[in-house]
C-alpha cells in the first residue's frame, strides 16, 4: 500500500513598515536609494549611540496585530547577538520572549483559519551583495555592504503549522499581504524585499497526529518561488523517507536555477544567540487608549469586504457556492467590491454584477479603476432589462474600460438597439429555413442543437439578439 502524504507548512513573514525613518534613529527608512547614504552613528552601531524607538513604528506594529487579531501586550526588547558583516552592531535589536502581539489568526478566503503565534517587532540588518561566481558567500570575488537598510522597522509574523499545500502557503502570503497593505504597514512589494519569507516544512502520513522533522527555506521573495520551494521541499523528504532514511532538521535556502532547496553550510547557522535584555531601551506597553485608538483606525480587511459582498450576492459558505466565492475573492483581492456594491445599491442584479466585475472588469485593472460606478450600475441595468444583450453588454464595457463615458451614449454610437419582437422571430425563421438539417435534429430531441441555433441568429443579428429571448423563441416554434 503506497502512503498518502501530508505537508505541513509554518511560515515567518518579515515585513518592513511603512514608516518615514529608522526603528532607532532618524535616518531615512527609502529603497533604492544611493548605497551608505542613510547612516548614522545609531544605525551603523558606534560606541555612545543610543536607540530611540520610533512611534510610528510602534504604531504600524499595533495595526498589524491587531488585524490579525491578535492580543497587544506589553512587550520587551532583546539583543540578538551574532557576528554579521551586514549588522554593524554585531547584534540585532527584536522581541524574544515577551513579543507585542500574541495569539491571533488569518483567515482565508477559502474559510481556512491559520493560527498567528506572534508578531513582533525588530529590526532589519544591512544588504550584503556578494560580487562574482553565482553571487553566494562562499564562491564570491567580493562583497559589497550597504547599511541603508540596517535599522529599518521590521514585524516579523509567525504562523502556527496550520498550512497543508504550496497553493494555501501562496494564499496565506497573499492574504497576509493583502492586509498589511490595507493596515498602511507595508507597501506589499516583495520585488523590493519588503515582505521576505521563511517556510518551515515537513511531512507526515496523512491522519497521522504528530509532526515530522522540518526544514526551514529562508528568504523567499515571490509567491511563485515559495510555491515551487515547498512542492520541492516536500518531495524531497518524501523520496527520502520512502528510501528509509530520515530528514535532519535543517536550514536550507531555494536555488532558482537548479528549482530546488539546497542545504545551507551548517557553520553558517551554528549560532548561540545570547540573547539578553537590551538595556538601552525601557519596556514598550502601549496605553489602552492608544490601543483602542489604533483598532478604532483600522480600515475594512480583505475577510469582511468579502464577507460583505458575499451577502449581497447570496454566497453561502457551501462548496457549491464555491464558484462564486472565487468570484468575490477576486473582485475583492482587485478592489472592485465598492463597484460592485455601490452597482447593486443603484438597481443592478448582483450576480451579474460581480459575474461583469470579477470577469472583464478585472481583466483590466488600469480601466476598472477609473470606472465610474453609476455608469457601470447603468450599463448592467441595460442588459438585465433586455435594452443590451449580453454581447453588446460587453462590447459596451469593453468600451467603458478604455475610454469612460456613459453606456447609453456608446450603446448608440455602436447602433446598439434592441431588436424587437417580430424583428427577431424574422430572424429565426430564416435560420430555421437555412438549415433544416439542424432544426429537424432539433425537433427530433437532439437539445443540444440549439447552441448551434442560437450561434446562427447571432451571427445574423451580429450579436444583438438576447440570447434568453432566442432560446425561448427555438423552443416554442418546436412546440
Ligand atoms: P524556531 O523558534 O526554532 O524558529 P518555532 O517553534 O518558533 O521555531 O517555529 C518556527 C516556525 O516553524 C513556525 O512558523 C512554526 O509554525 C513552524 N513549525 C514548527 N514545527 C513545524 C513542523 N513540524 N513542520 C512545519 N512547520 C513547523
Ligand atoms: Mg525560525
Ligand atoms: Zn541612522
Amino acid at each position: 500500500m503506497t502512503t498518502v502524504w501530508e505537508t505541513v507548512i509554518g511560515l515567518e513573514v518579515h515585513c518592513e513598515l511603512l514608516t518615514q525613518t529608522k526603528l532607532f534613529c532618524g535616518c531615512r527608512n527609502a529603497f533604492g536609494d544611493e548605497a551608505n547614504t542613510n547612516v548614522c552613528p545609531v544605525c551603523l552601531g558606534l560606541p555612545g549611540s543610543l536607540p530611540v524607538l520610533n512611534e510610528h513604528a510602534v504604531e504600524l506594529a499595533m495595526r498589524i496585530g491587531l488585524a490579525l487579531n491578535c492580543a497587544v501586550r506589553p512587550s520587551t526588547f532583546h539583543r540578538k547577538n551574532y557576528f554579521y558583516p551586514d549588522m554593524p552592531k554585531d547584534y540585532q535589536v527584536t522581541q524574544y520572549d515577551e513579543p507585542l502581539n500574541v495569539g491571533g489568526h488569518l483567515e482565508l478566503a477559502s474559510g481556512r483559519r491559520i493560527t498567528i503565534e506572534r508578531a513582533h517587532m525588530e529590526e532589519d540588518t544591512g544588504k550584503t551583495t556578494h560580487v562574482g561566481g553565482r553571487g553566494r558567500l562562499h564562491d564570491a570575488d567580493y562583497s559589497l555592504v550597504d547599511y541603508n537598510r540596517a535599522g529599518v522597522p521590521l514585524v516579523e509574523i509567525v504562523s502556527a503549522p496550520d498550512i497543508r499545500s504550496a497553493a494555501e502557503a501562496r494564499d496565506y502570503v497573499a492574504e497576509l499581504r493583502a492586509i498589511l497593505v490595507a493596515t498602511g504597514a507595508s507597501d506589499g512589494r516583495m520585488e523590493e524585499g519588503s515582505l521576505r519569507v521563511d517556510a518551515n516544512v515537513s511531512v507526515r502520513p496523512a491522519g497521522a497526529d504528530v509532526f515530522g522533522t522540518r526544514c526551514e527555506i529562508k528568504n523567499l521573495n515571490s509567491l511563485r518561488s515559495l510555491g515551487r520551494a515547498v512542492e520541492s521541499e516536500a518531495a524531497r523528504q518524501i523520496a527520502l523517507i520512502e528510501a528509509g532514511e530520515r530528514v535532519v532538521q535543517q536550514t536550507r535556502h531555494w536555488d532558482e536555477e537548479a528549482q530546488r532547496t539546497v542545504a545551507t553550510r551548517s557553520k553558517e547557522e551554528a549560532f548561540d544567540y545570547r540573547y539578553f535584555p537590551e538595556p538601552d531601551l525601557v519596556p514598550l506597553a502601549p496605553a489602552d487608549e492608544w490601543r483602542a485608538a489604533v483598532a478604532a483606525g483600522l480600515p475594512v480587511l480583505p475577510a469582511q469586504r468579502r464577507a460583505r459582498l458575499g451577502e449581497l450576492v447570496g454566497a453561502g459558505a457551501g462548496s457549491e457556492d464555491r464558484a462564486v466565492g472565487d468570484q468575490v475573492a477576486t473582485v475583492v483581492a482587485q478592489g472592485l467590491d465598492d463597484l460592485v456594491v455601490a452597482a447593486i445599491e443603484a438597481g443592478a442584479d448582483p450576480q451579474r454584477a460581480l459575474n461583469r466585475a470579477a470577469n472583464e472588469a478585472a481583466a483590466d485593472a488600469d480601466g476598472a479603476s477609473r470606472l465610474d460606478p453609476a455608469s457601470f450600475a447603468q450599463l448592467l441595468v441595460m442588459e438585465g432589462d433586455g435594452r443590451l444583450s449580453a454581447t453588446q453588454a460587453k462590447a459596451v464595457l469593453a468600451a467603458m474600460l478604455s475610454g469612460g463615458g456613459n453606456p447609453a451614449d456608446i450603446a448608440a454610437q455602436k447602433g446598439f438597439k434592441p431588436l424587437d419582437a417580430s424583428e427577431l422571430a424574422g430572424v429565426v425563421d430564416e435560420v430555421v429555413g437555412a438549415n433544416p438539417g439542424e432544426w429537424e435534429r432539433f425537433c427530433g430531441g437532439e437539445d443540444k442543437v440549439i447552441q448551434f441555433l442560437v450561434g446562427q441568429v447571432m451571427k445574423a443579428t451580429r450579436g444583438k439578439a438576447d440570447g434568453k429571448a432566442v432560446i425561448a423563441l427555438l423552443q416554442s416554434r418546436r412546440g
